[in-house]
């Protein structure tokens, strides 16, 4: 018996890193997932893997920034597994650069893709949560969004805590429908999105020395 039994799940930024994980626990747990990206290739690969292992999974190309990926991300769920349970809004995307580096597309990229992503998955899932009579919404922020950071991330610290407010919103908005809605602050997780920290032996060292368990996470849980 898993703890998702008959739920549907949709995780955005699933093909790789910490989505694909998500997506493999949760169809381990029972749930019908079905997870979206824009790297195709990779996001067809889990599907079939998933398929073979039995799983209800199906992939399909999400750019979190377009409304219209959204949309029908949401109706392909629906009417391929009858209703949508759980979103988890996990795709993101880093760079590293000072405030003054950081040009003016870099920071309307990072908020497109870490902010108006998290926005419009949250709007399209609404409708179908509320006819599901309620849900539960999963936004991946960080640490990041929690305290400022000396590691030239303004951009990113801004997306992450930028989430972490409006999962506060959206609890608050629609509680009434049952619909829950929490935000994840995870520390530094060993997936590509921070493999230039991780292969940068100095950089890494310093990272350590302020981490409380003197290591990195791993995307997969530890039980
Ligand atoms: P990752 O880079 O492996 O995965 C991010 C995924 O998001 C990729 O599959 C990528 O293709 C996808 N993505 C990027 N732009 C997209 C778009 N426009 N539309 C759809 N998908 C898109 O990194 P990860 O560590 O697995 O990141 C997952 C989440 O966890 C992110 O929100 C990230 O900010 C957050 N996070 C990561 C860390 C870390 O140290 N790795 C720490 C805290 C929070």
């Amino acid at each position: 018996m898993g703890r998702l039994d008959g739920k549907v799940a949709l995780i955005s930024g699933g093909a790789r890193g910490q989505g694909a994980v998500e997506a493999r626990m949760f169809s381990r747990e029972g749930a019908a997932v079905v997870f979206g990206d824009v790297l195709d290739d990779q996001g067809k690969k889990l599907e079939a893997e998933l398929r073979g292992g039995g799983a209800k999974a199906t992939y399909l190309h999400l750019d979190v920034t377009r409304e219209t990926d959204w949309r029908a991300a949401v109706a392909t769920t629906v009417s391929a597994y009858g209703k949508l349970n759980v979103l988890v809004n996990n795709a993101g995307i880093l760079f590293r650069a000072t405030i003054e580096d950081t040009t003016e597309e870099n920071w309307d990229r990072i908020m497109a893709v870490n902010v108006k992503g998290v926005f419009l998955g949250t709007k399209a899932a609404i409708p179908a949560m509320r006819q599901a009579g309620g849900g539960s919404i999963i936004n991946i922020s960080s640490v990041a969004g929690l305290v400022g950071s000396p590691q030239n991330t303004a951009a990113y610290s801004a997306t992450k805590g930028a989430v972490r407010i409006f999962t506060k919103s959206t609890a608050i908005q629609h509680a009434k429908d049952g619909i829950r809605c929490n935000s994840v602050h995870p520390g530094p997780i060993s997936t590509d999105m921070i493999k230039d920290t991780l292969t940068n032996v100095s950089a890494w060292e310093q990272r350590l020395r302020r981490l409380p368990m003197g290591r990195v996470g791993t995307p997969e849980a530890s039980w």
